[in-house]
């Protein structure tokens, strides 16, 4: 952001609070179709401050996003449901820009934005979930050749994949889905990866729905034959995949435990309003419990904030696991003291028929959702106990497990 006004601060709020008056006055937030708004807002370059101008953004540092966010809600104007289309912009976002080709960039940002186009992240397998750069499903170049080593997609040409995913949230209703493939079994797990976008809609991409605890399918398995991707579709060089993917996964783990709220605006919301709401329920006991947690929610609601004036000035480090890992121990906690709080009503779960939910919402539901749906937490974007030793050996330097595989070729490995 180049330009600043006489009266901004040093920081750039006021340019950033003339621009969002610019485009209240251009476009009513209230009147007309939302989609247009949320399109005239990406291209103001409101929708992500911190992103280049063209791109959705303004260039300017990331804290400006406050601003923003703050003065078009006041304005009544409409959102992206950030949590409908999460994974495009907790993972896919970060990393085509970090790895994209400018052509990519122009091509997925804007519609992943505004919610045009949902995305779905295309790594776990069955057999390569915490081992994920254990991966079978394999991409293979049309006509043999393992293509160009350097830098993004666009050498021409197409990649035929074929293989199985599985536990992929949201497949049932995204256009495009991040995947990772081995591209070549001769080297090292890590090395033979390779990072490409996949169309959803390709003929040969069959997305199965898988029930969870809850009842709800919001996962699915997802069979590829034959599944034809151009190699402009391919993030990074041929073979550095797995270095793609540690940029989505840090990602991942900011999206899933750093979201910033208000306090009581996470898990401990309910619980706290429905101790006030029903002193029947109360004991001393659930009191002492309460209050513990209480303070915990809030040491990690200062945390997550911590990490986000962390991000202002750099990509995600291993930090963001440490907050994955405190927030997914917290929900179930919690969500375990709401049912006992809660007694006989507590285990009540409204309905069972098979639905096939758009986002995960744990505030409009009942107590027993939420108990069931975060056991969820300590699985998705990486078991708590990986967590652990990532926050071991990365943030407190403690020695790495033994790993004996590291030299030896994926197809050597034994299985
Ligand atoms: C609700 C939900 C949504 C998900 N959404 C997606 C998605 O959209 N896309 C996607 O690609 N994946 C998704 N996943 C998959 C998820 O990322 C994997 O399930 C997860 O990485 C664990 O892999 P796994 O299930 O194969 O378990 P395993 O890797 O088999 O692990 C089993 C147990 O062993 C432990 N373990 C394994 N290795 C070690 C080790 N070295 N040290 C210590 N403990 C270890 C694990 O922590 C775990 O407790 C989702 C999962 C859930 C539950």
């Amino acid at each position: 952001m180049t330009r600043t006004t006489a009266r901004d601060d040093g920081t750039g709020a006021e340019e950033v609070r003339r621009r969002v008056r610019a485009l209240l006055d251009a476009h009513d937030p209230s009147g007309g179709d939302p989609l247009d708004f949320l399109r005239a807002r990406f291209d103001a370059g409101l929708a992500w401050v911190h992103f280049p101008e063209g791109l959705g953004g303004l260039g300017a540092p990331r804290a400006l996003q406050a601003v923003v966010d703050a003065e078009l809600a006041a304005a009544g104007a409409p959102d992206n449901d950030p949590r409908r289309i999460g994974i495009g912009l907790g993972m896919a976002a970060p990393t085509i820009l970090r790895y994209g080709t400018e052509a990519q960039k122009a091509r997925f940002l804007r519609p992943l934005w505004t919610g045009e186009e949902v995305w779905c992240q295309l790594f776990s397998e069955p057999g390569a979930g915490s081992d994920l750069a254990g991966l079978r499903t394999r991409a293979v170049r049309e006509g043999g050749g393992s293509g160009e080593g350097d830098g993004g997609g666009g050498g021409g040409g197409d990649w035929i994949v074929d293989g199985q995913k599985v536990w992929t949230s949201s497949a049932h209703n995204a256009r495009w889905a991040i995947l990772i493939a081995r591209t070549d079994p001769d080297v090292p797990k890590h090395q033979g990866i390779t990072y490409f976008v996949c169309d959803m809609t390709d003929p040969g991409v069959e997305v199965r729905p898988l029930r969870q605890i809850t009842g709800e399918a919001e996962f699915n398995e997802v069979f590829l034959t034959g599944v034809r991707i151009p190699d402009a579709h391919r993030l990074g060089a041929v073979g550095d995949g797995w270095r793609v993917a540690q940029a989505t996964l840090m990602n991942e783990r900011v999206a899933i435990g750093g979201m910033v709220t208000p306090r009581e605006g996470g898990m401990i919301g309910p619980v706290a309003a429905t101790w006030r709401a029903r002193p029947e329920l109360r004991t001393s006991e659930l009191h002492d419990r309460l209050l513990g947690l209480w303070v915990e929610a809030e040491v990690a609601r200062l945390g997550a904030e911590r990490v986000r004036q962390q991000l202002a000035v750099g990509a995600p480090g291993p930090e963001g696991s440490g907050l994955k890992l405190t927030f997914a121990r917290l929900n179930q906690r919690i969500s375990g003291l709401e049912v006992e709080l809660l007694g006989e009503d507590g285990l009540r779960y409204g309905d069972w028929t098979m639905v096939r939910p758009e986002s995960v919402d744990f505030y409009g539901r009942d107590a027993g959702y939420r108990y069931l749906r975060a056991k969820g937490n300590s699985i998705e974007g990486g078991t708590s106990e990986i967590l652990r030793n990532i926050v071991a050996e990365r943030v407190l330097g403690l020695p790495s497990e033994p790993r004996t595989d590291k030299d030896v070729a994926w197809k050597d490995l034994p299985r």
